[in-house]
């Protein structure tokens, strides 16, 4: 079996347990419509899952989540994906974002490369922990950002998101600083991870 195929499925030790179906579903719907969608990142995290299940989304009450917000799109639950016209209905919610809020059910995000998918879900999730957070004194006590203050955030972080976050000279994206960093991370406290 190659390297290939054998990723492809699922393996604990020298058992083939299969493909996990659902993520099949999720993945390769997102795989077709979008050929910059070279990696995803999908997470189930107890502050993903909550903010997902929020009735307003996400709101604008903290700097990350005034980042991620025009970049987010949402699907609604529709139970297990396990059925393939789900794809259709994925693909156009999520559009041309590379952020998307699968409610009650989690986080995904899509990058180009390993460090965009990565800190798109990092302030995805950072974005969905400091809503759980802040709600959790109720919805009336939650500051909201002025209006104002989130145009301005909005324009200072627009560029951000153009050119893959890549510097206008030869320094790394900071996508791929991050990225490199929590490589360094997992191998200093997970040494020895990737065999
Ligand atoms: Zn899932």
């Amino acid at each position: 079996m190659s390297l290939w195929a054998r990723h492809r499925r699922h393996f604990i030790g020298d058992y083939d347990y299969g493909i996990n179906y659902a993520g099949f579903v999720i993945h390769s719907a997102i795989h077709a419509a979008r050929p910059d969608a070279l990696w995803i990142a999908h997470f189930h995290t107890t502050n993903g899952v909550g903010a997902s299940a929020h009735a307003e989304g996400l709101l604008p009450l903290s700097q990350t989540a005034l980042y991620v917000i025009p970049r987010l799109s949402y699907h609604d639950y529709e139970g297990v994906a396990l059925h393939l016209e789900e794809r259709e209905r994925l693909q156009a919610d999520l559009g041309q974002n590379k952020l998307l809020l699968l409610r009650n059910h989690g986080t995904l995000a899509l990058g180009s490369t390993p460090g965009e998918a990565w800190t798109g879900i990092y302030s995805l999730e950072k974005a969905a922990a400091a809503q759980v957070a802040a709600l959790s004194v109720g919805r009336d006590h939650v500051l909201i950002a002025p209006e104002d203050a989130q145009e301005e955030a909005r324009r200072q972080l627009a560029g951000e998101a153009t050119g893959n976050g890549v510097n206008r000279d030869t320094r790394k994206s900071h996508h791929q600083l991050a990225w490199e960093a929590v490589r360094r991370k997992v191998d200093r406290q997970l040494p020895g991870y990737a065999v």
